[in-house]
């Protein structure tokens, strides 16, 4: 009886260290100068999530306050306000049986990846060094993807008949846009593999320029739309006003990823709150709002333009797609693999 006894209190005993073990699973932060360099980021004193830690801390620390807290929440309810935007879409459009649909479902599935992959990427990087190297390519594929769904779109629904009438970009909207979406991932991965805290200018240099041409490439028949109301009074119509809004927010993205501001004025003073990468997502995801409120009106009000073009196939609309995302985890795997050599031998 009293063995009995015994085993069952050491039972109790058990459950309560591994309830405590749960519960503390949700370690508290800490300081820049106690996490490894790759962690760290520039005017960010505190908040930091222990590296090394269990699986599961990862995601429980969305719930936690910490300094890429909001990060990931920003992107998790851009995931939600594009999956919304799908569904409404869903409700207008037979994206089933009519092909003159498809390039918005792979803009707007890019998009939500987009998303997605950034939410991840900002949830585990600290996991460890290596996964910290491995989250941010995945947001850097998620990025040229976005870039290569938005090609596809603004080609697609915002490309008036005098561009499309320009032989050659016609025939080259397309494929340079995949390439430089795929550049762009390689320039955002090389640069995150090549240099090391504290950045120096040469990497956003890197980074920079390789969305910067993605981005004027992609923006064209945008550009465009908006220039002719403007200039020329040409098809003012509905379109215009988030067009419009559309290049302003990414405008305002590009400002806060580049000038790390406000932290940069008040030190350890935006770490949980008001930092300029939480600006930029939130400014990246009113761009996408506004770019797909935009196309859609393109979509219903130039349908009789583009049905005069040929027809789009799953295949040279999901193709070109799948074919971009293809060569970018065959970027992030040869990536990877240098980063793991790099760890390695600066751990020996
Ligand atoms: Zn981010």
């Amino acid at each position: 009886m009293q063995k009995v006894t015994a085993e069952s209190s050491q039972n109790e005993v058990d459950s309560i260290e591994e309830a405590d073990k749960r519960s503390s699973c949700l370690t508290p932060t800490t300081t820049f100068e106690d996490v490894p360099k790759v962690f760290r980021e520039p005017n960010i004193n505190t908040g930091f999530r222990q590296p090394y830690q269990p699986w599961y801390y990862y995601p429980a620390s969305i719930f936690q306050v910490h300094n890429e807290c909001m990060n990931v929440w920003t992107h998790i309810f851009a995931v939600i306000l594009m999956t919304h935007k799908l569904v409404s879409f869903s409700k207008q459009l037979d994206f089933i049986n009519d092909p003159y649909t498809w390039p918005m479902l792979a803009g707007i599935l890019s998009s939500i990846i987009l998303y997605l992959a950034s939410s991840f990427a900002h949830c585990f990087q600290s996991k460890s060094e290596m996964f910290h190297y491995t989250c941010f390519m995945i947001d850097y594929a998620g990025i040229g993807l976005y870039g290569f769904g938005s090609v596809t779109v603004h080609f697609a629904y915002c490309m008036e008949e005098h561009l499309y009438q320009i032989s050659w970009l016609k025939d080259m909207f397309v494929p340079v846009g995949g390439f430089l979406a795929v550049a762009t991932c390689g320039c955002c991965t090389y640069a995150k593999y090549r240099y090391q805290r504290p950045y120096p200018r040469a990497r956003k240099v890197w980074q920079v320029t390789g969305v910067c041409f993605l981005y004027i490439w992609l923006i064209i028949p945008v550009v465009d739309q908006v220039f002719n109301c403007f200039i020329n009074g040409f098809r003012c119509d509905d379109t215009i006003s988030p067009h419009t809004k559309q290049l302003a927010w990414f405008l305002a993205s590009g400002f806060f990823y580049t000038s790390d501001i406000p932290q940069r004025f008040w030190p350890g003073k935006c770490d949980f709150i008001g930092h300029s990468h939480q600006f930029f997502h939130v400014c990246i995801m009113m761009t996408t709002f506004f770019q797909f409120d935009g196309v859609i009106r393109d979509l219903h009000n130039e349908r009789d333009v583009f049905e005069q073009r040929p027809t789009p196939t799953l295949w040279n609309t999901f193709g070109p797609v799948a074919l971009v995302l293809l060569l970018e985890i065959v970027f992030i795997i040869i990536f990877r693999e240098k980063c793991k050599k790099k760890l390695k031998s600066k751990n020996e």
